[in-house]
């Protein structure tokens, strides 16, 4: 007897999508069937759903622990079940800041209780905190980041002294190093009223700062990975860097491939984050470098923010803080560009699980859909097309750039380990069944 059988499913199998059933014991997955039932303890019809390896986001605020939560550990991998996704990793940018093991032990026991999916944790490093690197990555963070914009002062590193401090502190430790490559030296002030002028004044800050990390990459031989990337511009540049052999991976979001400035038109502050929306030729470029290999991921860079908060931008949009959230919506808006054609299966399952896993050191734990890795499966309806509304999202802010749009491709049900955790937005199962995953390789 196996403890699930997921039955009527359809997935790719060495390339080919084939219906059958998915054989689960001991929450991993033990092997499949194309007919016939095993006994299992449960049998799960999957009515002719597209099955796929549960998505690895390693990139997710969750805001916990914060003075302000706009969202918290609960909510947030509540969330990642409804959007199909059952490892996040969450950035260090809470409250106090995570620049040391003692901070990261502390932030464990914290969001330990309330996670749903399996979490892992990024570790911060700035000017100040170079040396403790190394006891980040023996605690077991997933990677370390540093930001080349000044808005978190223990995670910045701007000038190219302290870039390089960083980069040789996190290569040592045999850990990539995410940069969110923004030079703000490089913002141009333009006058106009429309809020999508601060897109225009932040159009070269990322291909900027890109060009500066690769140089310097490129010299200390240091793995840099380069997150939200928007531009054509920034692609292009590290394609080239990647060509010349430098170890440079990059992720997306799907709003840089499916939406312009002129959204912050429209939502105002809901549409602002860092960096910006761009143009319909960089959508168009970054929808090609998904689907040929050049952009190694998508996340969601599920940032919420309080309504107040964001609405101050209203009057005048600098005064809003960036970013929105977005986890729920990552898969939908992939599957979308794959029932559009613009994208295979293969390579969205790529880039929605197996790549970030690899990324985070946890594959083929997670990440696959093969016997022995963990049985975290998601049953996606292709059939279906849904409007993205407050009501329809689980996050405790209730907001999203996509709001209003249709998506395609509802995520139905989501096993993590092979237990049901989320079916039609429905949350089952208990807060801190989720457990912290370390780093392994
Ligand atoms: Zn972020």
């Amino acid at each position: 007897m196996v403890d699930l059988l997921i039955r009527n499913c359809r997935f790719l199998l060495n390339r080919e999508l084939i219906q059958g059933n998915i054989v689960i014991s001991k929450g991993k997955i033990e092997g499949f069937t194309k007919s016939g039932k095993p006994g299992a303890n449960q049998v799960y019809n999957a009515k002719n759903r597209i099955a796929l390896p549960g998505g690895v986001d390693p990139h997710v605020h969750f805001r916990d622990p914060s003075s302000n939560p706009a969202e918290d550990f609960e909510s947030g991998t509540m969330a990642a079940a409804h959007g199909g996704v059952t490892t996040v990793a969450d950035m260090p940018n809470t409250e106090p800041p995570v620049t040391s093991a003692k901070v990261l032990k502390e932030k464990i026991k914290n969001v330990q209780g309330k996670a749903y999916v399996d979490f892992m944790l990024i570790g911060g490093v700035g000017r100040t905190t170079v040396e403790n690197v190394r006891e980040m990555v023996e605690t077991g963070v997933g990677a370390v980041k540093t930001f080349m914009i000044s808005r978190f002062p223990e995670l910045s590193a701007q000038d190219t002294e302290t870039l390089k401090r960083v980069m040789m502190a996190v290569k040592k430790h045999g850990v990539p190093l995410m940069v969110h490559a923004e030079d703000e030296g490089a913002i141009v002030k333009v006058e106009g009223e429309k809020p999508s002028s601060y897109s225009k004044e932040r159009m070269i800050c990322e291909s900027v700062g890109v060009a500066r990390v690769l140089e310097l990459a490129k010299q200390l031989k240091c793995h840099v990975h380069i997150v939200h990337m928007s531009s054509a511009d920034s692609l292009n540049l590290i394609s080239t860097y990647k060509g010349m052999g430098v170890k440079v991976t990059v992720e997306t979001i799907p709003h840089y491939l499916m939406l312009t400035m002129e959204e912050m038109d429209k939502l105002g502050p809901y549409a602002k984050v860092d960096p910006p929306l761009k143009r319909k030729i960089d959508n168009e470029r970054l929808i090609e470098g998904v689907s040929k290999g050049e952009i190694d991921f998508v996340v969601s860079d599920h940032a919420p923010y309080p309504r107040r908060e964001k609405e101050k931008g209203f009057k005048d949009i600098h005064l809003a803080p960036s970013g929105m959230p977005g986890v729920e919506t990552t898969l939908p808006a992939l599957f979308t560009l794959y029932l559009n054609r613009y994208l295979s299966l293969e390579r969205l399952i790529k880039v929605f699980s197996t790549n970030p896993a690899k990324f985070l050191g946890i594959f083929p734990r997670k990440g696959a859909l093969l016997p022995g890795s963990d049985a975290d499966i998601v049953l996606v309806d292709p059939k279906s097309e849904f409007k993205v509304t407050e009501d329809q999202l689980l996050t405790k802010t209730r907001q999203s750039i996509f709001m209003g749009k249709t998506l395609k491709g509802e995520v139905v049900a989501t096993f993590s380990r092979g237990e049901l955790v989320m079916e039609n937005r429905e949350i089952f199962s208990t807060p801190g069944r989720g457990a912290f995953l370390k780093r392994t390789h």
